[in-house]
């Protein structure tokens, strides 16, 4: 592995560009840590992280005739702007503890890569690669990567006592890499799970939502559901456990239909079937504890609404019900709240598909289902004497009619039936 793993490491041009500057420069330079971790596994990296024995002002000079940004100068990181990439290059460096929960205290630079790679958290993303140099592995990482552990640097109680989000991040790779934590490190994150109160709700954030969309979700969920219930306080270790079936069904259904679900949606159904089992004022607490963007705790909590409500898909014609579902959260929503419903077991695989289908139906034929769409709006009823709220109540009148296939949505007509309704 670690041969062939030499000779064919693709590294893009800017990130060779960057490690050739600053060895020409004099320094050491390597890529290090997830991208290093996702190419030797046939991953596509992320992102590429470099790790060099420059100072950050030495940095600076390096590329002072290039786009840099100054991202965290005292924690030794420069980011370079280059060929449509965001390079993060950053100092050697020993880490202090993590106060706030966000960045160590202090750091200190060091001019030991040895150093640095001990600082990492687990032994795959404690990798460092140079074209020169070839795979540099001082903590059996490729032995790990091979037997598909997840395994700390060092003692995992110690690194997890470092940086609590260490427990999490260790749930995150096992579910995202499919792999297990090894003995030690399962016991670390049991044991010491109570450190994860202590850290920022944001980046217990990102680290859920990465593990939940991991492929090996459902088998992390099921072996740790007393770590997902100790992030969420209020609930139940039930709910985590049952999300793993949830997130099964899901994706059964998608790869069976081919139905394209992008990352926004997932992250969304996944955080609508974590909560299914709470009510809307739980849903709510829970969610905008993660202190998500206003955009994602209204995508997760619009899936449960409505997929909680009795009467989604109860509405006849069956066309109206994905209609009225297209109106309240646009043209994807009967196909999420279909999705959730059937991850649930309360939505029979038919009825899914036929919502699915029948919302891009018209959404491809641009069929209206919002007061947008309509040929009418507010400015032709004021003449009538509609005012204030009396010209939305109309409108959303005129527009249940439209849905119903009891008007057309033609100027015409919908003029004729606001002056029905200004008569009465
Ligand atoms: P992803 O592909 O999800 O970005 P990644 O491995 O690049 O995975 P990052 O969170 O971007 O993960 O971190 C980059 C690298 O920095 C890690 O591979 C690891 O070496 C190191 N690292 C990040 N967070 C920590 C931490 N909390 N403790 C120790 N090392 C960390
Ligand atoms: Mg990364």
């Amino acid at each position: 592995m670690k041969e062939t793993a030499m000779k064919n490491f693709y590294i893009p041009a800017p990130v060779l560009f960057a490690l050739d500057r600053l060895h020409a420069a004099g320094y050491h330079a390597y890529v290090v840590g997830g991208c290093v971790r996702d190419f030797l596994m046939g991953r596509v990296p992320g992102d590429y992280d470099v790790t060099t024995s420059a100072k950050p002002e030495q940095t600076l000079a390096v590329f002072a005739d290039c786009r840099v940004v100054e991202t965290g100068l005292q924690h030794g990181t420069v980011t370079l702007v280059r060929g449509g990439m965001n390079i993060e290059i950053t100092t050697y460096r020993v880490d202090g503890v993590y106060l706030d929960g966000r960045h160590p205290e202090n750091v200190t630079f060091t001019d030991d890569l040895a150093e640095d790679l001990c600082r990492r958290d687990f032994t795959v993303n404690a990798m460092a690669y140079s074209p020169d140099s070839g795979v540099i592995d001082y903590h059996e990482g490729l032995r790990d990567m091979e037997n598909r552990v997840i395994s700390c640097v060092g003692s995992a109680e110690k690194r997890f006592s470092e940086d609590g989000l260490r427990i999490l991040r260790a749930l995150r790779f096992s579910a995202v890499l499919d792999f297990t934590p090894d003995g030690e490190c399962a016991a670390g994150v049991r044991k010491l799970a109570p450190l994860l109160d202590k850290i920022s709700r944001e980046r217990i954030y990102v680290e859920l939502t990465k593990l939940l969309g991991g492929p090996a979700a459902p088998r992390i969920l099921r072996g740790y559901p007393d770590i997902i219930a100790r992030i969420l306080p209020g609930l139940s270790e039930i709910s985590a456990e049952k999300t793993a079936e949830r997130i099964e069904r899901l994706r059964t259904f998608v790869k069976a239909h081919g139905i394209a679900l992008p990352k926004k949606d997932a992250d969304a159904l996944h955080y609508a079937l974590l909560f299914a089992d709470t009510d809307a004022k739980l849903c709510r607490r829970l969610m905008q504890s993660l202190k998500p963007s206003r955009e994602e705790l209204n995508a997760a909590e619009t899936v449960q609404k409505f997929g909680n409500s009795p009467d989604a898909f109860t509405e006849e014609p069956f066309v109206y019900a994905v209609k009225l579902l297209m109106k309240a959260g646009g043209d994807d929503f009967p196909k999420k709240t279909a999705l959730y419903r059937y991850a649930l077991g309360t939505l029979a695989e038919e009825t899914a598909l036929a919502a699915i289908g029948t919302a891009d139906d018209l959404a491809s034929r641009g069929v209206c289902v919002r007061l947008a769409q309509m040929n009418i709006g507010g400015s032709d009823l004021m003449p009538m004497g509609f005012a204030g709220p009396k010209i939305g109540a109309a409108l959303n009148t005129l527009l249940d009619r439209v849905l119903r296939e009891e008007l057309e949505n033609d100027r015409e007509v919908l003029l004729c039936a606001a002056k029905d309704l200004a008569e009465r």
